[in-house]
């Protein structure tokens, strides 16, 4: 889907870390609105959302005077003396195709290595991520690069979320980024079905994996995801046994074979600082 680009000056950068994200003092979004699209996003359920036109994925708002914003607030909030900890989407991608040309996720990074939160979560599904290695780098251990990997089967992604990137680009650079000395995460969130390999070529390209599905991971017990409808999409392919509450921890037992306890992380506790 092409995405309409808008461009928007916030007063404010920074949101306070609440719900899901309680364990973060703040949220950070370079961007309102997600050209990905994704059928399962929860966020298709939010007011950002339902409270626009278009539909979800075929618009995107650029915020502009991001990094000053972010200058100022950083300053403030570090002055209060509690840890600050930052989560960086809740509600976009930061490495989404506008980023290419717009470079605002860049922008807060650079304001964040003059000026660096306690720590930095950054949670993707792009393969650009490894474009601001050199910036990732110079947080040191105070940052985790999360890269979403749902399934490691194309025909299933390309059901469920057409427009993101293929699977191949996103674990080749959760590999570089590795390599390159960046704290890494494979997050499977939500939770698709997949092939029974896929906890070894994970293993091969990070060292630590988030598993997280609908039912803990939408913000609701798994009610937002059943009202978009998703249960269909699985019936359409004959997998409905891959849409149930216990389905993770089958998946959870596949990845302990090739994963260390201390590597496995569960849902919200994957994405804690
Ligand atoms: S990438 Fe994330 S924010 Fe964007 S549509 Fe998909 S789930 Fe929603």
């Amino acid at each position: 889907m092409q995405s309409e680009l808008l461009y928007k000056y916030p007063k404010t950068i920074l949101n306070k870390g609440t719900g899901f994200l309680s364990g973060y003092s703040h949220s950070l979004n370079p961007y309102t609105g997600c050209a990905y699209g994704c059928s399962f996003c929860y966020v298709r359920q939010m007011p950002v959302s339902t409270f626009r036109d278009g539909e979800w994925g075929s618009w995107v708002d650029v915020k502009k005077g991001a990094a000053e914003l972010l200058q100022k607030e950083l300053t403030r909030a570090k002055k209060k003396g509690d840890p600050v900890t930052i989560f960086m989407s809740s509600s976009t991608d930061p490495y989404q195709p506008a980023e290419h040309k717009e470079r605002i996720t860049r922008s807060l990074l650079e304001v964040m290595i003059d000026n660096p939160p306690d720590f930095f979560f950054v949670q993707t599904r792009s393969p650009m991520a490894h474009r601001d290695i050199d910036l990732f780098l110079r947080l040191e251990d105070r940052i985790r690069v999360s890269m979403t990997i749902e399934t490691d089967r194309e025909d299933i992604r390309k059901h469920f979320t057409p427009d993101a990137p293929a699977i191949r680009g996103r674990l080749k650079t959760l590999q570089m980024l590795k390599e390159a000395g960046v704290p890494t995460q494979a997050t499977i969130a939500p939770l698709l079905p997949s092939s029974r390999e896929f906890p070894d070529i994970v293993k091969t390209h990070t060292d630590r994996v988030c598993i997280d599905d609908y039912f803990m991971g939408d913000g609701s017990g798994g009610r937002r995801t059943a009202n978009l409808g998703i249960r269909s999409k699985y019936e359409e392919l004959g997998l409905e046994k891959w849409y149930e509450p216990v389905t993770y921890e089958k998946l959870l037992n596949l990845f302990r074979r090739v994963f260390s306890d201390d590597q496995i992380f569960v849902s919200r506790e994957g994405f804690m600082p």
